[in-house]
């Protein structure tokens, strides 16, 4: 397992790199924004991200934003900033997760086992994978991951199209902004409810009509068909 560590604190780092060796982790240590794009971008990318958000040569937030611009490499957010507005912009930005410094290194490594999960495991929704969904005008192909109105396609990020998927698997009921949270994020976000408001917009206007995802007052969301 190949950890890219992006972190320009050298004692974090040494602590980070110590603690990840031992437990068997294969770690790049990089201390630049720049040369962790470098890295991603190499022939042997890693296969974790840990991001640092304050690095000498460019936020840490662009890094992520250029990383997923290009790449699927799973990305964990590492940052002494904790507050709810940053951990949206770097959940929005494509983030998988977020650790708040200063952090013990069993539970960053407990992260990583769990991102690389989510990212290398089939779906874990019981819908059938290989059948296209067609409600009303909307289909969605979730083994493609791809969605149209009529035959337009619509493209959507992968939050979105979990999100999309998720509201899908039972087209009517309710879901709680909680239950999306902890079912396309796992958990990790708790809090920062207004993510899922900010990914229903987004899908919305991709949609072509806000009917497709209808709020309900205090609750949550469900989807609806216009
Ligand atoms: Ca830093």
């Amino acid at each position: 397992m190949h950890i890219l560590l992006v972190e320009d604190d050298s004692a974090v780092a040494a602590s980070s790199l110590d603690g990840l060796t031992a437990l068997g982790f294969t770690v790049e240590h990089v201390t630049t924004g720049g040369a962790a794009l470098a890295a991603v971008g190499s022939p042997r990318p890693p296969d974790v991200v840990l991001l640092d958000l304050g690095l000498p040569d460019m936020d840490g937030q662009e890094v992520c934003r250029r990383i997923r611009s290009g790449s699927e490499t799973p990305i964990i957010v590492v940052s002494a900033r904790g507050d709810e507005a940053d951990r949206v912009i770097a959940l929005e930005l494509g983030a998988d997760d977020y650790l708040v410094k200063p952090f013990g290194m069993r539970e960053l490594a407990a992260r990583i086992r769990a991102v690389l999960r989510r990212t290398q495991a089939p779906p874990l929704t019981a819908v059938p994978t290989a059948a296209v969904q067609e409600i009303g005008r909307l289909s969605i192909d979730r083994r493609a991951q791809r969605v149209h109105v009529d035959d337009e396609e619509v493209a959507l990020t992968a939050k979105e199209f979990d999100v999309l998927a998720y509201l899908a698997e039972d087209p009517g009921a309710v879901r709680r902004r909680t239950e999306i949270l902890e079912h396309v994020w796992e958990g990790h976000w708790y809090g920062a409810t207004k993510t899922v408001d900010a990914h229903v917009a987004a899908i919305r206007k991709k949609l072509g009509d806000p009917a497709w995802i209808e709020a309900v007052r205090g609750v949550g969301f469900r989807l609806g068909s216009p």
